[in-house]
């Protein structure tokens, strides 16, 4: 395994303890939900939420004599997201049966693809935060069925099943053990999920589930070479529960391997009470699936033709915008990813920007009204203020109608009303003061009532803001900046 082995923690990443020095080796395995209207071998909805048991095909249920046809725009979106990981395309695939028992899964097997996956080895890039990108590779994307709920909590004697989503379409993803820290961890996850939302083959919604990882942690001395015992994390879905968990796994081998102990190969829970990973089943349970070709579906053949036609379909992904953002518009490498890795978000700042300051453009996205949505816990999607209408904004401060300060304020109404920026400035009277008398007329009124003050400024130039200060505050902080400024070095003599 030690060719597979093409990463070493950097000495940051080690984890330090009275004995030693540590290195966490993480492999992740996503469930990602195909976006598609029917599920992955019946034409049941596969739309979330619905009343119980209201999007079961009489497929999904598993009834006698009921036989699965594959969904061509789930294997579509398969290769489409294949091809956004830079992978291969395997021509040839496979369905298997993974044979197990549950009441949520009515065939008493998984559809899955185990060893003929249709996209192979691929690569992404992860930023990080503040860190050198990284390379992690991908070793597999599979098609799979999910399976339905088991609801425990309705009643204390009974297990009620829905099986709204028996059936419906997964990409379970699979990266190697390239990843050296949680804070990594959850770049990986979220450069996976920006990609795959930008290529529309998974909405990434957390809450609802469409994303989730299966976390592989295992640890191994600083400098060594041998691969420790890995625990697998099952279902963790948010990038926050996945650090937690990661870090907590981690000490808690660290702390049995240095007692002289050795890691039990199982699979854990993470709990968000406690922050702890617990046991579920340890290796001795573990299932024997059976695995074997699922006679009811032909092998997958996919023509060269089609896997053409795809790609040159594919939309402009993170990478790429991130590199158009900075030759095109000048953004900073930082401004450049934050606005790259949502679809959504890079077309509202190319609107903005268009015809105007980019970087200013960049500022008021990533700032302001990112700050503002999250305040209101919105998504970009429900915000009040639609691009043209920031755009607008930006223009009333370009064509000196109102100043910087002013337009934070006028912004601020806009998130809550929804009114264009004009309307707001002429209802509360926000235009800028450029008549230069009204602005003298303020500034002598000061120098008047702080006669000590004047005698300050000119021995000490850094009392001179506390003149700005106080004219903005005179003009009702609509005086035009750049005026005062002048104005005042006049009239003080600085
Ligand atoms: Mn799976």
């Amino acid at each position: 395994m030690t060719n597979l082995d093409v990463r070493s923690a950097r000495p940051d990443q080690l984890v330090s303890s009275d004995k030693g020095q540590w290195e966490i080796i993480v492999g992740l395995e996503v469930h990602a939900q195909v976006t598609s209207n029917a599920k992955l071998f019946s034409g049941a909805s596969a739309a979330y939420g619905g009343a119980p048991n209201a999007h079961v095909s009489l497929v999904d249920a598993a009834m006698p004599g009921m036989l699965p046809v594959i969904n061509k725009f789930c294997v579509e979106q398969a290769i489409r997201t294949g091809l956004g990981l830079n992978a291969q395309i395997n021509e040839k695939s496979r369905f298997d049966r993974k044979n197990y028992f549950y009441p949520d899964l009515p065939q008493g097997y998984q559809i899955s693809q185990f060893q003929m996956p249709i996209v192979g080895e691929g690569e992404i890039e992860v930023e990080p935060d503040g860190e050198d990108p990284i390379k992690v590779r991908i070793e597999r994307l599979h098609l799979e069925q999910d399976a339905g709920k088991s609801i425990h909590d309705l009643s204390p004697s009974e297990t009620f099943v829905d099986l709204n989503r028996a059936g419906v379409a997964l990409m379970e993803i699979v990266s190697r053990p390239d990843i050296r820290s949680a804070k990594e961890a959850a770049a990986y996850f979220n450069k996976l999920r920006a990609i795959l939302r930008a290529l529309g083959t998974c909405d990434g919604n957390m809450e609802e589930g469409s994303m989730r990882a299966d976390v592989n942690v295992s640890v191994r001395r600083g400098g060594t070479k041998e691969w420790g015992t890995r625990c697998e994390i099952k279902n963790v879905n948010s990038t926050r529960f996945m650090m937690q968990a990661i870090e907590y796994e981690a000490r808690r081998q660290i702390e049995i391997l240095e007692s002289g102990g050795s890691i039990d190969q199982e699979t854990r829970l993470f709990d968000a009470n406690t922050g702890a990973t617990r046991t579920m089943r340890s290796k001795e349970d573990a299932h024997d699936y059976r695995y074997f070709p699922d006679p009811d579906l032909l092998p997958l053949v996919i023509e060269k033709k089609w896997i053409e036609e795809i790609r040159a379909s594919l939309p402009e992904l993170p990478d790429a915008k991130k590199k158009r953002f900075i030759s095109e518009y000048g953004l900073t490498p930082y401004d450049a990813r934050v606005i790259s890795s949502d679809s959504e978000t890079s077309a509202y700042f190319e609107t903005v920007a268009k015809g105007r300051d980019p970087k200013m453009a960049a500022n008021w996205v990533t700032q302001e009204l990112a700050a503002a949505l999250n305040k209101k816990g919105l998504e970009l999607s429900a915000s009040r203020v639609k691009a043209e209408a920031l755009g607008a904004l930006l223009d009333l401060v370009k064509d000196d109608t109102i100043n910087g300060k002013i337009a934070k304020d006028v912004f601020a109404k806009m998130i809550e009303t929804g009114d264009a920026p004009g309307a707001i400035v002429e209802r509360e009277g926000l235009k800028q003061v450029t008549d230069t008398s009204a602005i003298e007329k303020a500034i002598d009124e000061l120098m008047a009532a702080n006669a000590d003050k004047v005698e300050d400024v000119r021995k000490n130039p850094k009392a001179f803001g506390w003149w700005v200060g106080q004219t903005m505050k005179a003009t009702g902080g609509k005086a035009n900046p750049a005026v005062v400024n002048e104005i005042l070095k006049k009239k003080l003599g600085v």
